[in-house]
């Protein structure tokens, strides 16, 4: 089956919108789809279906709700195949991580769909024998959900899976480089049954769809997945508005590696996950943190490990790392090595643009990076790993807490000792020790600091989606 071609979702209709776009295979260059992208009326159009697919949705009973999030569930992991290959297409990753992604999606929506039925209030003891104290928990109104194009599923799932299980209405704003794999959620959610107006998908000039989606009355939640830049935007905006907002923003994980550690193990693992979907992920590893006596071994095994990722095509076999997803990634990864080699870096391996088409950039290794280099400072947001050395525990936490970020950290340690300390000390909203073990539904994922706040896992991605409400009621 091609590529197709994405309208816009509203009130339960695929429809034209203004104007189109071409969307771009990353691994090529050449156009393979066209997007719609909303006008004003459009967005209107879809504000208003939220709302009365809110008052649909909120009077659906919980256990409505989950039976038709876990049907669409089944239909996504029956189409995974097709919605994975578009995805590749897209975006550029290798197949089976596209697989992963659509496969975990379904996860993640039968995991919200059981979690709606748990949406618990309480009873407190009242002071007065002829008064009942009820706390019910109802969902907060149409949601305007942003997601971008590094994880074009399940950025968007975990935002719309919380939402319906708590009984909101959606407005999704879809990433316009990667528009189909959203198209096919969406898809997904219609065919099970969810009534129209409930979940609605529109794209468009990201900075006017915000401007329209937070200042609209209608409107009561922001959730936004993206650049630190654009969130306090937002976030801003949604502040004059007085809109509740959940906030998943930029990291630059520090990845701590003790010299008692498994070093085989650590450069292993940290290298799987620092090249996964070309390092373009918020929670990707990236100053590599590693005490002096290991060092030089950490850097080898890392090196050798980034030398064996098969760059290409992600549709083709065998390949473990595709094309960053647009221009923009190429040329930022152009522009930090650069400025990393002018402060004095060097580059292990990689460090430049490869393949004769194509968004293309070699999973690069640099060492000898003086904190000042932008590439320790700014999030890479692509497969750059700038390795560097450190003496003491204290050094290496405060290295570790000294940018604004907060979002994900990761240390290897063989001392329990050493693992509690650092799990108590790094100031990261997650961090995983020993393993890569991060983002899945049943676990809270998000940040602290710059990182925004709010969570989009566990049962705290809920509470972003509900309000308390008190029922004093005399008999
Ligand atoms: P960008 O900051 O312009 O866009 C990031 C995302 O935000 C895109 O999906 C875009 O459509 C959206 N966006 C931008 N301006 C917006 C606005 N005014 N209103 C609503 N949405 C808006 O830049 P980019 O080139 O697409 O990505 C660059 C940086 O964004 C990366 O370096 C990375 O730091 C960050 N990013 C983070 C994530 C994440 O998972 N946290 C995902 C994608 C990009």
């Amino acid at each position: 089956m091609g590529y197709p071609n994405t309208q816009l979702y509203i009130n339960g209709e695929w429809q034209d919108g203004e104007r189109d776009i071409a969307v771009v295979d990353p691994a090529n260059e050449a156009e393979i789809g066209r997007l719609a992208l909303a006008g004003r009326s459009h967005l209107e159009e879809a504000v208003q279906a939220a709302a009365r697919g809110f008052a649909t949705w909120r009077r659906t009973s919980a256990f409505e709700r989950s039976k038709v999030m876990r049907r669409a569930a089944d239909l996504l992991r029956e189409r995974a195949e097709t919605v994975a290959a578009n995805m590749t297409r897209e975006q550029g990753k290798p197949l089976a991580e596209a697989r992963i992604e659509t496969l975990g999606a379904a996860d993640t929506i039968d995991w919200f769909a059981e979690e709606a039925r748990r949406t618990y209030g309480r009873v407190v003891p009242s002071r007065n024998e002829q008064v009942r104290q009820l706390v019910v928990r109802e969902p907060i109104g149409p949601v305007a959900a942003f997601t971008p194009w590094n994880f074009p599923i399940n950025q968007a799932v975990r935002k719309v899976s919380a939402a319906l299980a708590a009984g909101c209405s959606v407005v999704l704003k879809g990433p316009e480089e990667t528009p189909a794999s959203c198209a096919a959620l969406v898809q997904v959610f219609a065919d099970a049954g969810l009534p129209a107006g409930v979940l609605n998908l529109v794209f468009g000039v990201p900075a006017d769809v915000s401007g329209f989606l937070i200042a609209h009355p209608l409107i009561r939640k922001i959730s936004f997945t993206g650049s630190t830049q654009v969130g306090k935007q937002l976030a801003a905006l949604a502040g004059q508005h007085m809109k509740r907002v959940t906030m998943e923003l930029g990291g630059h994980a520090p990845a701590i590696v003790f010299a008692d550690a498994d070093i085989g193990l650590a450069a292993k693992l940290l290298a799987a996950a620092k090249f996964r979907n070309a390092g373009q992920v918020c929670v990707s590893p990236t100053r590599f943190l590693v005490e002096a006596p290991a060092l030089a071994e950490f850097t080898e095994r890392f090196a050798e490990a980034a030398r064996a990722v098969k760059v290409g095509n992600g549709l083709q076999d065998g390949v473990k790392m595709g094309p960053l997803a647009n221009v923009r990634r190429v040329e930022a990864m152009e522009r930090l090595v650069a400025d990393a080699k002018e402060a004095g870096a060097r580059v292990v391996t990689g460090g430049e643009r490869i393949g004769g088409g194509g968004y293309f950039f070699a999973p690069t290794v640099l060492t000898d990076v003086p904190q000042s280099a932008r590439v320790m400072n700014e999030e890479p947001f692509g497969p750059l790993a700038p390795i560097s050395g450190f003496s003491s525990y204290d050094e290496v936490v405060a290295e570790a807490n000294r940018l604004p970020y907060g979002l994900a950290a990761y240390a290897y340690t063989t001392s329990t000792r050493t693992a509690a300390a650092i799990g108590a000390d790094v100031e990261s909203g997650m961090i995983s020790i020993n393993q890569q073990g991060l983002g899945m539904p049943e676990t809270p994922f998000g940040g602290i600091k710059d990182s925004g706040y709010g969570s989009e896992g566990g049962s705290e991605a809920m509470e972003g989606y509900l309000v308390s409400k008190f029922i004093s009621e005399g008999r």
